[in-house]
């Protein structure tokens, strides 16, 4: 039997397996599960008492036990994804979906669910620009920028710019800067397969603006500047500036990855839309679920010429985004804070005060909970070797998988045999929750039989 899925409803488990078990159409009448049905769809709620009922024909639940089960086992909603408290203290954690949304980009979303003027213009009922109210925000938030365009991610944009403005031409970049981003994806191979050419220069520690320069002819499509996001090299190093390429005679597309729209005094090191157009880039490419805190999705900022030129190639098109991520985006954009700049700059005393309230009320529930210092990072392949301090709650190792298993599942991490679960990452209107979660998981892994 698996410890951390035992629920209360265990108690006489094994106790009786022979008894008889109630037929499934009596257990779908149950009013619970009868009622789910509407919701969730007949099939989810079939496959919940089929999986109570093999609990009971295991001795796992006594048979008057399978309703209840079954409707314990209910899925929140008819969609598989299910919703995680992140507690890793990883900002952007890719497994998790990166940033979180806002409560505005949830509604927004909401609203935007049904039939929706994404491409019309109500007040004169004429066909519009899809999308023109999220372009007219990025507008607005980067004055710098005199056009926009969103495509799916930031891979998108970078694919969309090298088809539109250098297939069977050259892209020059620098060699320090064919970068791996994540599970394989690397960028020299992504450029590539749009059919242009890459012309690198420079070594991996040092590329000066004259190695550019000498690259530059009547085949270059663009220069191409990427930052370096989830990776450092130190030492004996030099990279020519935004600035220095933008003297260069042909556009420059920098790519800053995070999708800061403008400079976060947290994160000096983190290039931002705003300067390094300012500084002469012909286009910045970003991603929008990183630091700039949106939904997946990925910007493209500048002249106006270059974007029309992207927006208008037949690429464009398998590259477009749903209404539903234009409706986030430009929530996130125009909203409130967004829960990634909480993270980011949530004051560390506060962080410690909330582990150790946490901790007082789980001992008080005979939890070995304690308070302690803890280190966050940005993840998501953004701000390398920037940590931040943080607290966490400290708990016995055993919790991680029941926290992991359990409704809503809590992703901590482990360290010397501790479960950690870090607040930097966890919102703090969810502690109550998070407390709840974790005298649950204590309860399953004793009834379990082990601490
Ligand atoms: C993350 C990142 C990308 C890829 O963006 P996705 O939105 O994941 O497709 C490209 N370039 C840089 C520098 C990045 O950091």
């Amino acid at each position: 039997m698996d410890r951390e899925t035992t629920t209360t409803t265990a108690e006489g488990a094994g106790r009786d397996p022979r008894r008889r078990l109630p037929r499934t159409d009596a257990v779908l009448a149950d009013p619970r599960l009868a009622g789910a049905a509407g919701r969730l769809g007949r099939s989810l709620v079939k496959s919940a008492v089929t999986g109570a009922l093999e609990r009971a024909r295991e001795g796992e639940i006594p048979p008057e036990a399978v309703a209840d089960a079954a409707a314990a086992a209910l899925p929140e909603t008819a969609g598989g994804l299910r919703p995680v408290l992140n507690a890793t203290g990883v900002l952007l954690h890719t497994n998790l979906g990166r940033a979180p949304l806002s409560e505005a980009a949830r509604e927004a979303i909401g609203a935007a669910c049904g039939p929706t003027d994404v491409e019309l213009d109500l007040a004169t009922g004429v066909r519009s620009r899809r999308g023109a109210s999220v372009l007219a925000a990025l507008a607005e938030a980067v004055p710098d920028a005199e056009a926009a365009h969103v495509v799916n991610n930031g891979a998108a944009a970078l694919v969309l710019a090298a088809t539109a403005l250098a297939a069977g031409r050259e892209i020059v970049v620098s060699r320090g800067e064919m970068v791996e981003i994540g599970d394989g994806f690397r960028l020299p191979d992504l450029l590539v397969s749009t059919g242009a050419r890459l012309r690198e220069v420079g070594t991996t520690n040092r590329t000066t603006a004259d190695d550019y320069a000498a690259a530059i002819g009547p085949g270059t499509g663009f220069v191409l500047k990427v930052h370096p996001s989830n990776f450092r090299i130190t030492g004996f190093t030099r990279s020519a500036t935004v600035a220095e390429l933008a003297r260069l005679d042909v556009p420059v597309v920098a790519d800053i990855g995070s999708g800061l729209l403008r400079p976060d005094p947290a994160l000096p090191g983190e290039p931002d839309a705003a300067t390094w157009l300012r500084a002469g880039a012909s286009l910045v490419t970003a991603s929008g679920d990183k630091l700039l805190g949106g939904p997946q999705c990925g910007l493209v900022l500048g002249r106006a010429d270059l974007v029309r030129r992207l927006s208008r190639h037949p690429l464009a098109r398998a590259l477009r985004v749903d209404k539903l991520t234009l409706a986030a985006l430009e929530a996130t954009v125009r909203g409130p804070e967004t829960p990634v700049h909480a993270m980011l700059h949530a004051d560390p005393r506060r962080l410690r005060e909330r582990a150790e309230r946490l901790a007082a009320g789980l001992r008080g529930a005979d939890v070995d909970a304690r308070a302690v210092d803890s280190e966050a990072a940005v993840g998501g392949g953004g701000a390398p070797g920037v940590t931040l301090p943080s607290a966490a709650l400290s708990l016995p190792g055993g919790y991680a998988a029941a926290l992991r298993r359990g409704t809503p599942a809590v992703l901590g991490y482990l360290e010397d045999g501790r479960c950690l679960l870090d607040l930097r990452t966890v919102p703090a209107e969810r502690d109550a929750d998070l407390a709840e979660a974790v005298r649950r998981a204590g309860a399953s892994a004793a009834a379990g039989g082990e601490g």
